[in-house]
């Protein structure tokens, strides 16, 4: 097939039809530019695949739909186009380029590059693709570059870019990995681009009346036989987490045990892990399936007939404590799932505090709250185009499953277990260090300020113990905009005091000398093996006790340490000094309007629709940003030494320029729940709640062995507001189990009010 190229010509002129493959082949101007990588094209010596139909229903009159609500998700789930549990590519056309051209690629998992368009020789524009669903949060990025001559250094310019703000200006920098290189055996993650600069550009945003940002690097390719790839940070795969898990349960069958949490919208499992001692005489999955399924009526019903068969077993567990721990939930913030593994690595190893803590706790574990936006190469949102970190208060059973199913099985391990923390790992793309988000009691009462301590207490040892880790930059609060965010929800309706965001940069840190600028893979593995580390405390009342002391001794701004501190001096001495203290770190903190966190958001369409009144109100802050490090500089002094790492060993290699659709299919990771099929039979005679609403509400839905029990095929979906209905009902059976719930809280605060009496 000979194609003729014209380079005089204008914009997208058909040039041949070949009836052998049915499809157009272009060449294409674009930008004053020439196309020569769109995901939505086959490059003309690619292979060729069979066609497939995707649509997404974008379309400008969204825009006016408020994206917050249940409304909204119910419009995007009646609509969505049909997403497979792989990542799909249309090519729709066959695209001409020129040979002298560098060759793209995205078409990996996590791979979400859009367009390449040569500007000139030596410059490249790239558009990335917005996460599904939605016209926005493009942050993440990740795609393969073969050069073909060299040394060639290249400029490009990612111009569509949200973020108001980013670490880019300060020194932070892309990664790079030589496909060549790790060959050789040189298995690296780089930074080795050059002149990176972040500022607005003069591009409009669609529908909108503001324009995107750029994101400009050099890099120079020193052989024409390498491939390069980019990404904004370490990436971590679905593929990755599944091979781990596998690995995990294969090595550690006494202590640990991975089951299928629920499927996602595109049909993926999400792994859940339990580690503790002994835990083949834990609950089994099935019981925990029929759990999941249960009122909290019901589950007390359950749990009162168990008590009476099972006394054996049970005891064993009873009196542990219990740990939740997420990640993933916004798919970018890959840096998340190194310090998931380094707590996980922590706790299965054979250390003795490792092996003290299985003993004493049950710890729940969901490495990926998002793996459709994982595969799809997403920044922050699910499938349907939602910030699934704002869907807590109210998930929804069919639209987002692994929050209704994770928030629901935190629900049930706090009926059963004490939980000393739930923590969801998150990474930060506006500040440095390691730091987390806790929560605030705003009442004035000794218990109240006693609880205020308290939340502070893992944050504050955690910053002993490393040195990434940033006390001073931890805050706690509750904001307007993160009440239907994971730590809040748990904190407010499972009264889960040490309930934290933990937030990584996607830079480095503030004290880190000078030969080291990014936090590196390992020095995040090691923040979650610290923070595993950290619940010792829990196991020691002595330790527990001294470390509070220490810690309300250094809140109060106290300049000679108590001796003991007993109720009574806690009370004379402390309560009004730690309280003012209290108050002056949160009246810094205007309701609702962060501006440092990025877990913010703002509005659920673009991570960044207040840019200009936050950056007006962050010239403002700078003063008393100041004035506020003088204040806090001795709240936390680290003192373990530094532990620098020359390099980061990512166990993610790229993995290179196959098509998604060539490889073979995800295996079928059956964890270790086989017989879920005789469990779902058993769950017909055992729940009170109808097994069968599979078929209710005129929504057709396929049963499949997990317990969410649906997977929807998307053609039966009907074009009216049933799922509306269907959700109104669930309301209803909310009411009945009001009253349990209600007298179950009752309980949780009076064990806390006592719990907290006798360690002060
Ligand atoms: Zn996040």
């Amino acid at each position: 097939m000979s194609v003729e190229y014209d380079f005089s010509s204008d914009e997208s002129i058909l040039i041949t039809e070949s009836n052998e493959i049915k499809r157009r082949i272009l060449y294409r101007l674009e930008d004053e530019g020439i196309l020569v990588y769109d995901t939505n094209a086959r490059v003309s010596d690619e292979p060729i695949l069979p066609a497939i139909k995707l649509k997404s229903t974008i379309s400008p009159n969204k825009k006016n739909k408020k994206s917050r609500g249940l409304d909204y998700d119910t419009h995007q789930f009646q609509n969505i186009s049909q997403y497979s549990p792989k990542k799909n590519f249309q090519q729709d056309y066959t695209l001409v380029i020129p040979s002298d051209t560098l060759r793209f690629s995205s078409k990996f998992e996590s791979g979400n590059l859009k367009k390449a368009i040569k500007l000139n020789d030596n410059e490249y524009r790239l558009i990335l693709e917005y996460d599904t669903e939605t016209q926005g949060y493009t942050q993440w990025y990740y795609f393969s570059v073969k050069p073909y001559k060299a040394p060639h250094k290249v400029r490009f310019y990612i111009t569509n870019l949200m973020k108001f703000e980013s670490l880019y200006n300060d020194g932070m920098k892309p990664l790079t990995f030589s496909m060549k290189k790790m060959l050789n055996g040189h298995k690296t993650w780089e930074r080795k681009c050059t002149e990176v600069s972040y500022y607005k550009n003069q591009y409009l945003r669609p529908n909108e009346n503001k324009f995107f940002y750029t994101l400009t690097f050099a890099y120079t390719f020193d052989d024409p036989e390498d491939t390069i790839f980019f990404a904004y940070s370490y990436p971590y795969t679905y593929s990755d987490l599944l091979e781990y898990v596998e690995t995990l349960q294969k090595k550690h069958p006494s202590i640990l045990r991975v089951n299928n949490l629920c499927m996602t919208l595109a049909g993926n499992c999400c792994p859940i892990i339990t580690i503790t001692s002994k835990i083949n005489s834990y609950t089994n999955w099935d019981e925990e399936m029929i759990k999941l399924e249960k009122s909290a009526a019901g589950r007390r019903i359950m749990r009162i007939r168990e008590s009476r068969n099972n006394e054996t077993n049970k005891t064993k567990h009873q009196d542990k404590k219990a740990v939740f721990v997420t990640a993933r939930v916004h798919p970018g913030e890959s840096n998340s799932s190194f310090m998931i593994k380094g707590f996980i690595d922590y706790l299965v190893s054979d250390y003795k505090d490792a092996s003290l803590l299985r003993k004493k706790i049950i710890f729940k574990i969901i490495p990926m709250l998002n793996p459709d936006g994982v595969i799809y190469g997403n920044y922050r949102c699910s499938l349907l185009g939602v910030d699934l970190n704002r869907r807590w208060n109210k998930p929804h059973r069919l639209m987002h499953p692994t929050i209704y199913y994770s928030k629901k099985a935190l629900q049930i391990l706090s009926e059963e277990n004490e939980v000393l923390l739930y923590c969801d790992m998150h990474g930060h793309s506006i500040k440095k260090d390691i730091f987390m988000y806790g929560c605030y009691n705003s009442g004035k009462e000794v218990l109240d300020i006693k609880k205020n301590v308290f939340i502070r207490l893992i944050p504050y040892v955690l910053s002993l113990k490393n040195d990434n880790f940033s006390f001073k930059n931890s805050k706690f609060r509750i904001e307007k905009g993160k009440i239907s965010t994971a730590r809040v929800v748990n904190f407010t309706e499972f009264n889960i005091l040490s309930s934290f965001t933990l937030e990584a940069s996607f830079y480095g840190c503030t004290n880190f000398p000078k030969n080291q600028d990014h936090l590196l893979t390992p020095q995040l593995e090691k923040l979650g093996r610290d923070l595993c580390n950290t619940l010792l405390i829990f196991t020691s009342p002595r330790e527990l006790k001294k470390k509070l002391n220490d810690l309300t001794y250094k809140l109060s701004g106290k300049t000679s340490p108590p001796k003991s501190c007993t109720q009574e001096r806690f009370e004379e001495e402390y309560i009004g000094t730690i309280n003012d203290a209290l108050q002056n770190i949160d009246g810094e903190m205007i309701e609702g309007f962060d501006i440092e966190d990025s877990d913010s958001g703002g509005s659920d369409f673009e991570g960044s629709d207040n840019d200009d009144k936050k950056v007006s109100f962050k010239k403002k802050t700078e003063k008393s940003d100041t004035d506020k490090k003088i204040r806090l500089q001795n709240t936390a002094k680290s003192i373990s030494p530094i532990d620098i790492v020359s390099e980061s060993l990512a166990p993610s290699t790229p993995k290179p320029l196959r098509f998604f659709r060539d490889m073979a299919p995800l295996k079928k990771y059956r964890f270790r729940d086989n017989q879920s099929s005789s469990a779902i039979k058993d769950r017909t005679k055992l729940t009170d709640e109808k097994p069968n609403d599979i078929t209710e509400n005129g929504i057709k839905l396929k049963p499949v062995l997990h317990p969410s029990s649906i997977m929807f095929t998307r053609e039966k979906i009907p074009h009216d507001s049933s799922l509306i209905n269907a959700v109104k009902i669930s309301k209803k059976i909310v009411k009945k189990s009001q009253f349990f719930e209600k007298r179950n809280k009752l309980q949780i605060i009076n064990t806390i009010k006592n719990k907290l009496n006798n360690i002060f």
